[in-house]
C-alpha cells in the first residue's frame, strides 16, 4: 500500500470548510447583532446630542427654535443650513445627522447640500456654500433623521384622531416653533430616526431618487423601529410595533 501524501485529503479539506461553513452560519448573525446594536447606540447618542443643541439655541433665542426650511424643504428629514448651523454652533458635527443604519450616506455632499446639489437654488457644488443668512434659510440638507419643526411656509399639522389616513391616538399636535416653557416635554418627540413608506412598500434607499433617502433601521423587510429625542433632552429606542403613521407629504407616509 503507497503511503498517503503529506497534507490534508480532498475529504479532509471539505470537512474543515463545512465545519467553517457552519461556524460561520452560527457566528455572522450574532455579530450582525453586535454590529446594528452598536449602530443603534451611536445613533441614539446622535438624537439627543441634536436635540440638545437645538434647545440651547432656542434658550439664547427667546425660546424659540430655528425654523427649519424657508422656501422648499417640505419633507421631515430636510434642514435648513441655518438650522444646522444651530446645531454645529452648540458644539454637534457634521456626522450627528447621519444614522449609520441608513443604507444611504447622507453625510456625502449630495445630500449635505442637497439644494445645491440638485440645484434648487444655485449652481451646485462647485462653489462653497453660501454665507448670507437668508440663503442659508432657504438652502437645505438632506439628513438621516425627521424633525418635527416648524418651517417658514408652514407645515400643516400632525394626523390626528378622525382625520384621512390617521391611525395616531394623541390628541392634535402641531410642529414645535418655539419651546414650550413648562410641562411634560418629556413626552413630545423631536428628533426621529426615519421610518417612511410609499403606497408601493417601505422605503429603504434609492440614491436620489424623488425621496432622496428612506428608513434607517430595517429587520428584515419591515422597519425595526427607530430612536427618538424628546424635547426634555433624553431619548428612547420605540419598536415599529408601537409606531404609527402620522405625517404625510407627497404621497409618502412618515410614522413615529
Ligand atoms: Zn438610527
Amino acid at each position: 500500500m503507497k503511503r498517503k501524501d503529506k497534507g490534508f485529503t480532498l475529504i479532509e479539506l471539505l470537512v474543515v470548510i463545512a465545519i467553517i461553513a457552519v461556524l460561520m452560519g452560527i457566528l455572522m448573525p450574532a455579530l450582525r447583532r453586535v454590529r446594528e446594536q452598536a449602530k443603534r447606540t451611536s445613533c441614539s447618542n446622535n438624537v439627543r446630542q441634536q436635540c440638545m443643541a437645538l434647545l440651547m439655541y432656542a434658550q439664547q433665542n427667546d425660546g424659540k427654535m430655528p425654523l427649519t426650511t424657508f422656501g422648499g424643504g417640505q419633507w421631515l428629514w430636510d434642514m435648513s443650513y441655518f438650522a444646522t448651523d444651530a446645531v454645529v454652533d452648540n458644539g454637534g458635527e457634521r456626522k450627528l445627522f447621519r444614522c449609520l443604519s441608513n443604507q444611504t450616506n447622507t453625510d456625502e455632499d449630495a445630500y449635505w447640500r442637497y439644494s445645491e446639489a440638485r440645484n434648487f437654488f444655485a449652481s451646485g457644488l462647485d462653489s462653497p456654500e453660501p454665507t448670507g443668512t437668508q440663503e442659508r434659510q432657504q438652502h437645505y440638507r438632506v439628513t438621516s433623521y425627521c424633525y418635527l419643526m416648524e418651517t417658514h411656509s408652514g407645515r400643516g399639522r400632525i394626523f390626528a384622531d378622525g382625520e384621512p389616513g390617521s391611525r395616531v391616538p394623541d390628541p392634535l399636535r402641531k410642529f414645535v416653533k418655539t419651546t414650550i416653557q413648562a410641562g411634560s416635554h418629556g413626552r413630545m418627540e423631536f428628533v426621529l430616526d426615519t421610518v417612511i413608506n410609499y403606497p408601493d412598500g417601505w422605503i429603504v434607499s434609492d440614491r436620489l431618487a424623488d425621496w432622496a433617502q428612506g428608513t434607517n433601521h430595517m429587520r428584515g423587510d419591515k422597519p425595526d423601529g427607530g430612536n427618538i429625542a424628546f424635547l426634555d433632552g433624553h431619548a428612547a429606542w420605540r419598536h415599529f410595533e408601537a409606531m404609527y403613521e402620522r405625517y404625510s407629504i407627497q404621497g409618502v407616509v412618515f410614522w413615529w
